[in-house]
């Protein structure tokens, strides 16, 4: 869901370190509002002094942010949980962990670790506003930098998922009932109905408080929330799908096949200008050999359609080509995925039985979804 654009900044132990691009937008807003909390406070300091001041505070809180992920990561990679990255967004981080080498345990221990991180760093910067004293610069900016990581502790402790609150609440069902794609609807509904309801209370504050600014960050706060726990209850009905579904479910039937010998010109007239195909299996003898695909044949130059034989320009049917009937979807994305042909043959010994394409695989997921058919009724 996050991190598709976001930009790499190192890594660290093993795990890449990224930051989406709406961070830079929070980034700056935080600045922003540090300055202006500053300026109205102290403005015998001088405007300059002040924006580097506050410049430093949102760096402080951009490594509060990090040492929270950080947490999490580090926890996780204890547990021998793999760690692929993490990432900085709009309202916190995300850390993306193997799900297939995690216990319920594990995700609590991991989930947990985060708030934690932020509640002790509260405690620290605390500790700091008493030792500067109050009414000085340091003990201002210290007691503030302990209020965001004190909210950063409490909001990531929603039980919402995907807020480490939500995880804690589904690893707790997950051990319970040993069925974590239950335990993650439960913890994505929850996730949805607090988004849903920090959308209502911003509605109420700008309603009845007139508080435009404030409510709406409410909104945009609760809204990507609901948003989040959506996508991810989907994401892992969409991962479970792909595990366990074969892929002879999924298979166009009826495949027409083409003899090796016929020449181009007839394979156009009579396949594919008369079938809704836009690629044939290709036959010699009893043996299915070879992938004829429409793009194949627009390389090839019109006056030699009527010389050059199918076999000449198919691909031949090599093990990237190839599935089993019982082999599952996540084999078949791999494979769609990995090679250029954006099809595979679904075949047993040389006899092909289907053809699967992105497009069929992805009205077959649509279908899925709108006949609510994602979870077994058991579950
Ligand atoms: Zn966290």
């Amino acid at each position: 869901m996050f991190g598709r654009n976001a930009w790499s900044i190192g890594r660290l132990g093993g795990v890449e370190l990224k930051i989406d691009p709406s961070w830079s937008f929070i980034a700056f807003l935080i600045g922003y509002s540090f300055f202006v909390v500053l300026d109205f406070r102290f403005d015998a300091i001088g405007t300059g002094v002040l924006i580097g001041l506050a410049g430093l505070m949102a760096l402080a809180f951009f490594f509060c942010v990090l040492l929270h992920e950080l947490a999490h990561a580090w926890v996780a990679q204890t547990r021998d949980v793999e760690v692929e990255s993490i990432t900085l967004f709009l309202f916190g981080g995300a850390t993306k962990a193997d799900l297939e080498t995690e216990e319920p345990n594990d995700e609590l221990t991991i989930a947990i670790v985060g708030p934690v991180t932020s509640l002790v760093l509260a405690g620290l910067f605390w500790l700091g506003a008493v030792g500067f004293g109050s009414g000085t610069v340091g003990g201002f900016v210290s007691g503030r930098l302990g209020w965001i990581n004190l909210i950063l502790a409490v909001f990531n402790l929603v039980p919402g998922f995907p807020l480490d609150g939500g995880r804690v609440l589904r690893s707790i069902i997950w051990k319970q009932t040993g069925n974590i794609a239950r335990a993650t609807r439960i913890a994505a509904r929850a996730g949805q109905v607090v988004g849903f309801s920090i959308i209502a209370l911003g509605a109420l504050e700008i309603l009845l408080l007139g508080a435009l600014i404030g409510g709406l960050w409410m909104v945009a706060i609760g809204w990507f929330l609901a948003q989040a726990a959506q996508a991810s209850f989907l994401q892992l009905q969409f991962r479970q799908i792909l595990a366990e579904v074969p892929a002879s479910r999924v298979m166009s039937n009826g495949v027409v096949e083409i003899a090796g010998d016929v020449t181009i010109q007839r394979a156009v007239d009579e396949y594919f200008m008369k079938h809704d195909h836009n690629a044939f299996p290709v036959r010699d003898g009893d043996q299915t050999v070879a992938l004829l695909t429409l793009n194949a044949v627009r390389e090839t130059p019109r006056e030699q359609w009527s010389t050059t034989r199918v076999s000449e320009i198919a691909e031949p049917l090599s093990d990237s080509l190839i599935v089993a009937p019982s082999d599952h979807l996540d084999e078949v994305v791999g494979k769609l995925m990995g090679g250029d042909l954006r099809r595979v043959v679904v075949a047993t010994d040389g006899e092909v039985s289907g053809v699967i394409t992105p497009r069929d695989l992805s009205r077959w997921m649509q279908r899925t979804q709108e006949l609510g058919l994602t979870e077994s009724p058991a579950s």
